[in-house]
């Protein structure tokens, strides 16, 4: 009396088979899913969180509420002229206009980065798998 007939063994055999080939498909899956849609799409919930990257950016954020104050970094500041709105990154200097909707605007802006850098972080930002992601180039 055994427990495994040969057809028991043949059933788990094409089991096992079944979930190899579930595992590959969604792997495939996954992996283009990770390609960008095309042109400069990024992933924004990659980015990191507008406070701690605008510490490491060396800003000191001041104030309380949706705006912080800053001292501006794109021209010759002498008293906090930037606005920092620090639940989305957005910023905007009331005294030379720089401006931009995220961290990722702010980092192009401050490094000068072209069109080219930008897809680089894209690809970046979209391959990374944890929040590890970093804006250092
Ligand atoms: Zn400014």
């Amino acid at each position: 009396m055994s427990s495994y007939s040969p057809d028991v063994r043949q059933f788990h055999k094409a089991k096992q088979a079944e979930a190899v080939r579930n595992a590959k498909h969604a792997q495939q899956q996954r992996q283009q899913g990770r390609k960008p849609a095309g042109g400069f799409s990024f992933d924004r919930t990659r980015l990191p969180a507008p406070a701690p990257y605008y510490e490491s950016q060396g800003l000191a954020l001041k104030g309380r509420g949706a705006w912080l104050d800053a001292v501006c970094p794109f021209h010759a500041d002498s008293k906090p002229s930037l606005r920092v709105k620090i639940e989305t990154g957005a910023f905007s200097c009331m005294a030379c206009g720089a401006h931009g909707g995220d961290v990722l605007a702010y980092h192009m802006q401050l490094h000068n980065m072209d069109v080219k850098q930008r897809a680089t972080l894209s690809r970046l930002g979209v391959e990374t798998a944890s929040n590890s992601f970093h804006l250092s180039m």
